[in-house]
Protein backbone atom coordinates (compact mmCIF):
# COMPACT_ATOMS: atom_id res chain seq x y z
CA UNK A 1 0.00 0.00 0.00
CA UNK A 2 1.39 3.70 -0.67
CA UNK A 3 2.46 5.61 2.26
CA UNK A 4 1.22 8.48 3.18
CA UNK A 5 0.44 11.75 5.67
CA UNK A 6 -2.64 12.88 7.42
CA UNK A 7 -3.56 16.37 5.83
CA UNK A 8 -2.70 17.47 2.40
CA UNK A 9 -4.75 17.79 -0.45
CA UNK A 10 -5.29 15.79 -3.73
CA UNK A 11 -5.81 18.18 -6.47
CA UNK A 12 -5.85 18.62 -10.23
CA UNK A 13 -2.51 17.17 -10.98
CA UNK A 14 -2.34 19.30 -14.66
CA UNK A 15 0.80 16.76 -15.48
CA UNK A 16 0.73 17.79 -18.82
CA UNK A 17 4.36 17.02 -19.82
CA UNK A 18 4.93 13.61 -18.00
CA UNK A 19 4.88 11.97 -21.75
CA UNK A 20 7.17 14.18 -22.76
CA UNK A 21 10.77 13.32 -23.10
CA UNK A 22 13.29 15.89 -22.14
CA UNK A 23 15.17 18.75 -24.77
CA UNK A 24 18.41 19.72 -24.48
CA UNK A 25 17.96 23.50 -25.63
CA UNK A 26 20.75 24.70 -28.02
CA UNK A 27 23.13 27.57 -25.85
CA UNK A 28 20.87 30.95 -25.82
CA UNK A 29 22.76 33.90 -27.44
CA UNK A 30 23.29 35.53 -24.03
CA UNK A 31 23.09 34.24 -20.24
CA UNK A 32 22.99 36.12 -17.22
CA UNK A 33 24.56 33.88 -14.62
CA UNK A 34 23.53 35.31 -10.86
CA UNK A 35 26.34 35.11 -8.26
CA UNK A 36 23.45 34.06 -5.51
CA UNK A 37 21.30 31.21 -6.41
CA UNK A 38 21.62 29.14 -3.06
CA UNK A 39 21.21 29.67 0.69
CA UNK A 40 24.47 31.08 2.13
CA UNK A 41 26.45 33.76 0.81
CA UNK A 42 26.25 34.81 -2.91
CA UNK A 43 29.50 33.86 -4.53
CA UNK A 44 32.20 36.79 -5.66
CA UNK A 45 33.09 37.02 -10.02
CA UNK A 46 36.19 36.11 -10.70
CA UNK A 47 36.24 36.76 -14.20
CA UNK A 48 35.70 40.76 -15.89
CA UNK A 49 34.20 41.81 -19.26
CA UNK A 50 36.06 41.09 -22.10
CA UNK A 51 37.20 38.23 -20.60
CA UNK A 52 36.58 34.50 -22.52
CA UNK A 53 35.29 31.55 -20.64
CA UNK A 54 34.20 27.96 -21.44
CA UNK A 55 31.37 25.99 -20.49
CA UNK A 56 32.21 24.87 -16.92
CA UNK A 57 35.07 27.20 -15.91
CA UNK A 58 34.49 28.61 -12.33
CA UNK A 59 33.27 32.43 -12.46
CA UNK A 60 31.94 33.09 -8.82
CA UNK A 61 33.76 31.90 -5.81
CA UNK A 62 32.88 31.70 -2.34
CA UNK A 63 35.48 33.28 0.00
CA UNK A 64 34.63 31.31 3.14
CA UNK A 65 31.34 30.32 5.34
CA UNK A 66 28.28 28.69 3.16
CA UNK A 67 27.63 28.90 -0.55
CA UNK A 68 28.13 27.51 -3.99
CA UNK A 69 30.44 28.33 -6.48
CA UNK A 70 29.29 29.63 -10.13
CA UNK A 71 30.52 28.46 -13.42
CA UNK A 72 29.93 29.23 -17.42
CA UNK A 73 26.98 27.71 -18.41
CA UNK A 74 27.76 28.40 -22.12
CA UNK A 75 31.75 29.50 -23.64
CA UNK A 76 31.93 32.93 -24.96
CA UNK A 77 33.18 36.15 -24.13
CA UNK A 78 31.88 37.97 -20.03
CA UNK A 79 30.00 40.55 -21.45
CA UNK A 80 29.35 42.90 -18.23
CA UNK A 81 29.10 42.32 -14.57
CA UNK A 82 25.82 43.84 -13.41
CA UNK A 83 23.38 43.64 -10.43
CA UNK A 84 19.79 41.91 -11.69
CA UNK A 85 16.98 41.59 -9.64
CA UNK A 86 16.37 37.62 -8.94
CA UNK A 87 12.99 36.03 -9.59
CA UNK A 88 12.57 36.19 -5.78
CA UNK A 89 12.43 39.52 -5.75
CA UNK A 90 16.65 39.87 -4.06
CA UNK A 91 19.28 41.47 -5.65
CA UNK A 92 21.73 39.83 -7.03
CA UNK A 93 25.25 40.48 -8.76
CA UNK A 94 25.30 38.42 -12.33
CA UNK A 95 27.62 37.95 -14.97
CA UNK A 96 26.55 37.92 -18.29
CA UNK A 97 28.37 36.23 -21.22
CA UNK A 98 27.91 36.16 -24.66
CA UNK A 99 27.74 32.70 -26.23
CA UNK A 100 30.37 32.01 -28.93
CA UNK A 101 27.63 29.18 -30.16
CA UNK A 102 30.75 26.75 -29.82
CA UNK A 103 29.66 25.07 -26.36
CA UNK A 104 33.79 24.34 -26.04
CA UNK A 105 34.10 22.42 -22.84
CA UNK A 106 36.84 24.24 -20.14
CA UNK A 107 39.63 22.13 -20.19
CA UNK A 108 40.60 21.99 -16.49
CA UNK A 109 37.32 19.34 -16.11
CA UNK A 110 38.31 16.02 -14.77
CA UNK A 111 36.44 12.67 -14.41
CA UNK A 112 37.06 11.25 -10.56
CA UNK A 113 40.37 9.24 -10.76
CA UNK A 114 39.26 6.75 -8.41
CA UNK A 115 37.01 3.80 -7.69
CA UNK A 116 33.91 5.24 -5.55
CA UNK A 117 34.58 2.49 -3.03
CA UNK A 118 38.11 4.33 -2.57
CA UNK A 119 36.70 7.52 -2.37
CA UNK A 120 37.13 8.91 1.21
CA UNK A 121 34.13 11.53 2.43
CA UNK A 122 36.08 14.26 2.01
CA UNK A 123 36.89 13.63 -1.41
CA UNK A 124 33.24 13.35 -2.43
CA UNK A 125 32.15 16.29 -0.04
CA UNK A 126 35.20 18.51 -1.98
CA UNK A 127 34.00 17.57 -5.49
CA UNK A 128 30.02 18.32 -4.38
CA UNK A 129 30.99 21.81 -3.07
CA UNK A 130 34.05 22.53 -6.20
CA UNK A 131 30.66 21.45 -8.45
CA UNK A 132 28.58 24.22 -6.70
CA UNK A 133 25.56 21.44 -6.44
CA UNK A 134 22.69 23.19 -4.31
CA UNK A 135 19.52 21.36 -3.59
CA UNK A 136 17.61 21.16 -7.19
CA UNK A 137 14.46 20.37 -5.83
CA UNK A 138 13.93 24.40 -4.84
CA UNK A 139 15.49 24.62 -0.98
CA UNK A 140 18.93 25.50 -2.84
CA UNK A 141 20.88 24.81 0.16
CA UNK A 142 24.81 23.91 -0.65
CA UNK A 143 24.89 20.29 -1.46
CA UNK A 144 28.42 19.35 0.20
CA UNK A 145 26.92 21.11 3.35
CA UNK A 146 23.80 18.77 3.92
CA UNK A 147 25.99 15.61 3.28
CA UNK A 148 28.55 17.68 5.84
CA UNK A 149 26.12 18.03 8.61
CA UNK A 150 24.28 14.45 8.61
CA UNK A 151 27.97 12.85 8.45
CA UNK A 152 27.19 10.54 11.50
CA UNK A 153 23.56 11.76 12.20
CA UNK A 154 21.56 10.14 9.59
CA UNK A 155 21.21 6.41 9.24
CA UNK A 156 18.67 6.40 6.21
CA UNK A 157 19.37 8.61 2.93
CA UNK A 158 16.11 9.47 1.39
CA UNK A 159 15.57 10.46 -2.17
CA UNK A 160 12.86 12.97 -3.24
CA UNK A 161 11.53 12.01 -6.49
CA UNK A 162 7.81 13.03 -4.43
CA UNK A 163 7.80 15.92 -7.24
CA UNK A 164 4.14 16.71 -5.91
CA UNK A 165 3.27 20.55 -7.44
CA UNK A 166 0.96 20.53 -10.28
CA UNK A 167 2.68 20.84 -13.91
CA UNK A 168 6.26 19.75 -12.96
CA UNK A 169 7.05 16.60 -14.41
CA UNK A 170 11.63 17.12 -14.72
CA UNK A 171 11.52 14.60 -11.78
CA UNK A 172 9.21 12.53 -13.36
CA UNK A 173 11.17 12.60 -16.96
CA UNK A 174 14.73 12.28 -15.47
CA UNK A 175 13.50 8.62 -14.02
CA UNK A 176 12.47 7.44 -16.91
CA UNK A 177 15.35 8.41 -18.83
CA UNK A 178 18.06 8.63 -17.02
CA UNK A 179 17.67 6.62 -13.59
CA UNK A 180 20.42 5.48 -13.60
CA UNK A 181 21.94 8.95 -12.98
CA UNK A 182 20.32 9.27 -10.05
CA UNK A 183 21.04 5.47 -8.68
CA UNK A 184 24.48 6.47 -8.85
CA UNK A 185 24.44 9.83 -7.31
CA UNK A 186 22.61 8.09 -4.40
CA UNK A 187 25.67 5.38 -4.14
CA UNK A 188 27.91 8.41 -4.00
CA UNK A 189 25.91 10.09 -1.03
CA UNK A 190 25.73 6.39 0.52
CA UNK A 191 29.69 5.88 0.26
CA UNK A 192 29.98 9.72 1.54
CA UNK A 193 27.77 9.15 4.58
CA UNK A 194 29.21 5.68 5.28
CA UNK A 195 25.39 4.33 4.87
CA UNK A 196 23.88 1.31 3.62
CA UNK A 197 20.47 2.10 2.69
CA UNK A 198 18.21 4.49 0.36
CA UNK A 199 14.89 4.78 0.05
CA UNK A 200 14.31 5.89 -3.40
CA UNK A 201 10.72 7.54 -2.84
CA UNK A 202 8.40 8.08 -5.76
CA UNK A 203 4.51 9.08 -5.58
CA UNK A 204 2.13 6.18 -7.13
CA UNK A 205 1.60 8.39 -10.21
CA UNK A 206 4.80 7.82 -11.59
CA UNK A 207 4.67 3.91 -11.18
CA UNK A 208 6.33 3.18 -14.83
CA UNK A 209 9.28 5.22 -12.97
CA UNK A 210 8.24 2.48 -10.18
CA UNK A 211 8.55 -0.47 -12.53
CA UNK A 212 11.94 1.21 -14.39
CA UNK A 213 13.85 1.15 -10.97
CA UNK A 214 12.17 -1.79 -9.50
CA UNK A 215 13.90 -3.80 -12.59
CA UNK A 216 16.98 -1.80 -12.25
CA UNK A 217 17.03 -2.43 -8.67
CA UNK A 218 16.12 -5.73 -8.20
CA UNK A 219 18.14 -7.90 -5.47
CA UNK A 220 20.00 -4.58 -4.38
CA UNK A 221 20.73 -4.55 -0.80
CA UNK A 222 21.53 -0.48 -0.83
CA UNK A 223 17.75 0.40 -2.03
CA UNK A 224 13.86 0.20 -1.79
CA UNK A 225 11.65 2.08 -4.08
CA UNK A 226 9.44 3.17 -1.84
CA UNK A 227 6.01 3.80 -3.61
CA UNK A 228 3.90 7.33 -2.10
CA UNK A 229 -0.01 7.94 -1.76
CA UNK A 230 -0.13 10.74 -4.46
CA UNK A 231 -0.55 14.44 -2.50
CA UNK A 232 0.47 17.62 -1.97
CA UNK A 233 2.57 18.48 -0.48
CA UNK A 234 4.12 14.62 -0.21
CA UNK A 235 7.52 16.09 -1.39
CA UNK A 236 7.83 18.69 2.00
CA UNK A 237 10.75 16.82 4.31
CA UNK A 238 8.59 17.15 7.01
CA UNK A 239 5.76 14.58 5.16
CA UNK A 240 8.46 12.88 3.56
CA UNK A 241 9.75 11.39 6.61
CA UNK A 242 6.32 11.12 8.28
CA UNK A 243 5.22 9.01 5.44
CA UNK A 244 8.32 6.63 5.26
CA UNK A 245 9.51 6.37 8.86
CA UNK A 246 6.58 8.06 10.66
CA UNK A 247 8.27 9.97 12.56
CA UNK A 248 7.53 13.67 13.11
CA UNK A 249 10.14 16.42 12.34
CA UNK A 250 9.72 18.95 15.27
CA UNK A 251 9.92 22.37 14.07
CA UNK A 252 13.20 24.08 13.84
CA UNK A 253 14.99 20.72 13.51
CA UNK A 254 16.51 19.09 10.74
CA UNK A 255 16.08 15.87 8.91
CA UNK A 256 18.71 14.83 10.53
CA UNK A 257 18.12 15.30 14.00
CA UNK A 258 15.66 12.22 13.21
CA UNK A 259 18.59 10.01 11.41
CA UNK A 260 17.28 11.00 7.61
CA UNK A 261 19.22 12.93 4.64
CA UNK A 262 16.62 13.91 1.52
CA UNK A 263 17.92 14.69 -1.67
CA UNK A 264 16.45 15.32 -4.64
CA UNK A 265 16.52 13.30 -7.58
CA UNK A 266 18.41 15.95 -10.15
CA UNK A 267 20.09 17.19 -7.44
CA UNK A 268 21.35 13.40 -7.16
CA UNK A 269 21.93 13.05 -10.93
CA UNK A 270 24.24 16.47 -11.30
CA UNK A 271 26.55 14.69 -8.31
CA UNK A 272 26.95 11.87 -10.74
CA UNK A 273 27.94 13.75 -13.23
CA UNK A 274 30.19 15.94 -11.48
CA UNK A 275 31.91 12.63 -10.52
CA UNK A 276 31.84 11.46 -13.57
CA UNK A 277 32.58 14.45 -16.10
CA UNK A 278 34.28 16.54 -13.46
CA UNK A 279 31.26 18.93 -14.94
CA UNK A 280 29.56 21.45 -12.43
CA UNK A 281 26.30 22.35 -12.18
CA UNK A 282 25.54 24.39 -15.37
CA UNK A 283 22.01 23.29 -16.48
CA UNK A 284 19.07 21.95 -15.23
CA UNK A 285 15.50 20.02 -16.35
CA UNK A 286 12.66 22.98 -16.41
CA UNK A 287 9.16 21.64 -16.87
CA UNK A 288 7.60 24.27 -19.57
CA UNK A 289 3.56 24.70 -19.56
CA UNK A 290 0.27 26.80 -18.53
CA UNK A 291 -2.16 27.26 -21.53
CA UNK A 292 -0.07 30.57 -22.54
CA UNK A 293 2.60 28.12 -23.99
CA UNK A 294 2.43 27.07 -27.53
CA UNK A 295 4.59 23.51 -27.10
CA UNK A 296 4.69 22.65 -23.39
CA UNK A 297 8.03 20.76 -22.43
CA UNK A 298 10.70 19.40 -20.48
CA UNK A 299 13.79 21.55 -21.50
CA UNK A 300 17.63 20.71 -20.24
CA UNK A 301 18.09 24.46 -19.88
CA UNK A 302 21.70 26.35 -19.47
CA UNK A 303 22.04 27.89 -16.24
CA UNK A 304 21.59 32.04 -16.76
CA UNK A 305 18.85 31.93 -19.81
CA UNK A 306 16.18 34.36 -19.71
CA UNK A 307 12.52 32.79 -19.23
CA UNK A 308 11.80 34.73 -22.43
CA UNK A 309 14.50 32.53 -24.60
CA UNK A 310 13.31 29.04 -23.24
CA UNK A 311 9.82 30.16 -23.59
CA UNK A 312 10.75 31.18 -27.47
CA UNK A 313 12.01 27.54 -27.53
CA UNK A 314 8.79 26.11 -26.43
CA UNK A 315 7.40 27.92 -30.16
CA UNK A 316 6.44 31.24 -27.99
CA UNK A 317 3.31 32.22 -26.26
CA UNK A 318 0.02 31.72 -28.45
CA UNK A 319 -2.12 34.12 -25.37
CA UNK A 320 -1.19 37.16 -23.36
CA UNK A 321 0.70 36.22 -19.89
CA UNK A 322 -1.16 37.21 -16.95
CA UNK A 323 0.93 35.11 -14.15
CA UNK A 324 4.21 33.73 -14.93
CA UNK A 325 5.32 31.74 -12.10
CA UNK A 326 8.81 30.42 -11.64
CA UNK A 327 8.97 26.53 -10.00
CA UNK A 328 4.81 25.15 -9.18
CA UNK A 329 1.90 26.89 -9.12
CA UNK A 330 1.77 26.22 -5.07
CA UNK A 331 5.19 27.01 -3.87
CA UNK A 332 6.58 29.22 -6.66
CA UNK A 333 7.11 32.57 -7.15
CA UNK A 334 5.32 35.51 -9.27
CA UNK A 335 7.94 36.58 -12.07
CA UNK A 336 7.29 39.92 -13.62
CA UNK A 337 10.20 40.10 -15.91
CA UNK A 338 10.82 37.83 -19.18
CA UNK A 339 14.06 38.56 -18.85
CA UNK A 340 14.79 36.26 -15.48
CA UNK A 341 17.31 34.13 -15.41
CA UNK A 342 16.86 30.25 -14.85
CA UNK A 343 18.84 29.69 -11.49
CA UNK A 344 19.68 26.35 -9.99
CA UNK A 345 16.42 26.24 -8.08
CA UNK A 346 14.01 26.76 -10.96
CA UNK A 347 11.81 23.63 -11.58
CA UNK A 348 9.40 24.95 -13.59
CA UNK A 349 8.45 28.10 -15.84
CA UNK A 350 4.20 28.29 -16.20
CA UNK A 351 2.50 31.12 -18.11
CA UNK A 352 -0.78 31.81 -17.66
CA UNK A 353 -3.39 33.62 -18.89
CA UNK A 354 -6.03 35.20 -16.83
CA UNK A 355 -8.28 32.95 -18.05
CA UNK A 356 -6.38 30.02 -15.83
CA UNK A 357 -5.83 32.48 -12.91
CA UNK A 358 -8.07 33.16 -10.08
CA UNK A 359 -9.21 36.80 -10.33
CA UNK A 360 -7.94 39.67 -7.66
CA UNK A 361 -11.35 41.04 -7.09
CA UNK A 362 -13.02 38.27 -5.49
CA UNK A 363 -13.21 40.36 -1.98
CA UNK A 364 -11.78 37.96 0.81
CA UNK A 365 -14.33 36.71 3.67
CA UNK A 366 -13.87 33.63 6.14
CA UNK A 367 -16.70 31.58 6.04
CA UNK A 368 -15.77 29.34 8.93
CA UNK A 369 -15.80 26.07 6.31
CA UNK A 370 -13.22 25.01 8.55
CA UNK A 371 -11.42 23.25 5.20
CA UNK A 372 -8.07 24.94 5.62
CA UNK A 373 -7.63 23.33 8.87
CA UNK A 374 -8.39 19.84 7.42
CA UNK A 375 -5.80 20.14 4.79
CA UNK A 376 -2.98 21.69 6.53
CA UNK A 377 0.02 19.24 6.87
CA UNK A 378 1.39 20.20 9.98
CA UNK A 379 -2.25 20.19 11.66
CA UNK A 380 -2.01 24.51 12.40
CA UNK A 381 -5.09 26.52 12.09
CA UNK A 382 -4.61 28.77 9.19
CA UNK A 383 -7.19 30.73 9.55
CA UNK A 384 -6.99 31.98 13.12
CA UNK A 385 -3.21 32.10 11.88
CA UNK A 386 -4.20 34.62 8.66
CA UNK A 387 -7.01 36.41 11.07
CA UNK A 388 -3.87 37.53 14.01
CA UNK A 389 -1.76 38.35 11.36
CA UNK A 390 -4.02 40.37 9.52
CA UNK A 391 -4.35 42.83 13.11
CA UNK A 392 -0.61 42.74 13.58
CA UNK A 393 -1.00 39.99 16.50
CA UNK A 394 2.11 38.71 15.54
CA UNK A 395 2.64 37.20 18.93
CA UNK A 396 -0.51 35.01 19.11
CA UNK A 397 0.43 33.88 15.84
CA UNK A 398 3.77 32.54 17.60
CA UNK A 399 1.50 31.02 20.12
CA UNK A 400 0.10 29.76 17.63
CA UNK A 401 2.79 27.82 16.16
CA UNK A 402 2.87 30.07 13.59
CA UNK A 403 6.88 29.25 12.57
CA UNK A 404 6.00 25.22 11.89
CA UNK A 405 4.10 26.73 8.41
CA UNK A 406 5.72 24.97 5.45
CA UNK A 407 3.88 27.74 3.37
CA UNK A 408 2.75 24.55 1.11
CA UNK A 409 -0.47 26.97 -0.25
CA UNK A 410 -3.16 24.04 0.74
CA UNK A 411 -4.79 26.48 2.85
CA UNK A 412 -5.19 29.12 0.71
CA UNK A 413 -5.79 26.87 -2.22
CA UNK A 414 -8.59 25.19 -0.63
CA UNK A 415 -10.75 28.50 0.77
CA UNK A 416 -14.03 29.17 -0.88
CA UNK A 417 -13.57 32.69 0.99
CA UNK A 418 -10.43 33.58 -0.57
CA UNK A 419 -8.44 34.32 1.78
CA UNK A 420 -4.80 35.05 1.29
CA UNK A 421 -4.16 32.67 4.49
CA UNK A 422 -0.55 31.82 3.19
CA UNK A 423 0.87 35.38 2.48
CA UNK A 424 -0.94 36.65 5.73
CA UNK A 425 1.45 33.62 7.23
CA UNK A 426 4.26 34.52 5.42
CA UNK A 427 3.85 38.10 7.18
CA UNK A 428 3.46 36.87 10.30
CA UNK A 429 7.06 34.32 10.04
CA UNK A 430 8.70 37.45 8.59
CA UNK A 431 7.91 39.78 11.69
CA UNK A 432 8.40 37.02 14.02
CA UNK A 433 11.93 36.20 12.51
CA UNK A 434 12.66 40.11 12.20
CA UNK A 435 11.55 40.26 16.35
CA UNK A 436 13.35 37.32 17.12
CA UNK A 437 16.87 38.99 14.81
CA UNK A 438 15.92 42.70 17.06
CA UNK A 439 16.50 40.80 20.13
CA UNK A 440 19.10 38.68 19.58
CA UNK A 441 21.03 41.76 18.61
CA UNK A 442 19.94 43.87 21.19
CA UNK A 443 21.23 40.67 23.80
CA UNK A 444 24.91 40.59 22.22
CA UNK A 445 24.80 44.58 22.42
CA UNK A 446 23.78 44.28 26.06
CA UNK A 447 26.63 41.60 26.26
CA UNK A 448 29.43 43.47 24.43
CA UNK A 449 28.34 46.66 26.69
CA UNK A 450 28.72 44.19 30.18
CA UNK A 451 31.89 42.74 28.81
CA UNK A 452 33.41 46.23 28.28
CA UNK A 453 31.93 47.46 31.85
CA UNK A 454 33.35 44.72 33.31
CA UNK A 455 37.17 45.19 31.84
CA UNK A 456 36.51 48.99 32.72
CA UNK A 457 36.46 48.11 36.15
CA UNK A 458 38.78 45.43 36.45
CA UNK A 459 41.27 47.98 34.76
CA UNK A 460 40.44 50.73 37.27
CA UNK A 461 40.99 48.05 39.92
CA UNK A 462 44.52 47.17 38.85
CA UNK A 463 45.10 51.02 38.90
CA UNK A 464 43.85 51.22 42.38
CA UNK A 465 46.25 48.44 43.08
CA UNK A 466 49.52 49.48 40.82
CA UNK A 467 48.94 52.90 43.22
CA UNK A 468 48.17 51.64 46.67
CA UNK A 469 51.69 49.63 46.18
CA UNK A 470 53.79 52.60 44.78
CA UNK A 471 52.58 54.55 47.85
CA UNK A 472 53.45 51.52 50.27
CA UNK A 473 56.78 51.28 48.86
CA UNK A 474 56.87 55.47 49.44
S1 LIG B 1 -10.87 27.71 4.33
FE1 LIG B 1 -11.12 29.93 4.18
S2 LIG B 1 -13.28 30.25 4.56
FE2 LIG B 1 -12.82 28.16 5.27
S3 LIG B 1 -12.29 28.44 7.48
FE3 LIG B 1 -10.39 28.54 6.34
S4 LIG B 1 -10.10 30.77 6.01
FE4 LIG B 1 -12.24 30.47 6.52
S1 LIG C 1 -0.91 26.86 7.39
FE1 LIG C 1 1.02 26.64 6.31
S2 LIG C 1 1.50 24.45 6.40
FE2 LIG C 1 -0.69 24.69 6.89
S3 LIG C 1 -1.73 24.45 4.92
FE3 LIG C 1 -1.39 26.65 5.20
S4 LIG C 1 0.54 27.06 4.16
FE4 LIG C 1 0.44 24.81 4.44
Amino acid sequence: MALTFRGGLVMNEHKNTHGVQIERMPSPEKVVIPMSQHIGAPASPVVKAGDIVARGQIIGEIKGGLGCPVHASVSGRVKAISQIMLPTGRQSQAVEIESDGLDTDYEGLMPFSKRLGEATSEEIIDIVRAAGISGMGGATFPAYAKIQSAIGKAERLIVNCAECEPYITANHRLLLEDPAAVVNGAKILLKALSLRHADIAVTDNKMDAVRRLDKMLKGSELFEVTVLKTKYPQGDERQLILAITKQELPAGKLPADVGCVIFNAETCAAIFKAFQTGMPLIERIVTVDGDCVKTPKNVRVPIGTSFGDVLEYCGGTKKRISRLISGGPMMGTAVWDLSSPVMKGTSGILAFSDRAVRPYDQAPACIHCGRCLSVCPMHLMPTALASYSKIGRYDICAEYDAMSCVECGSCAYVCPGAVPITSYIRVAKDNLRAKAAAEKAAAEREKAVMAERQAAESRSESDKDKKEGKEGEK
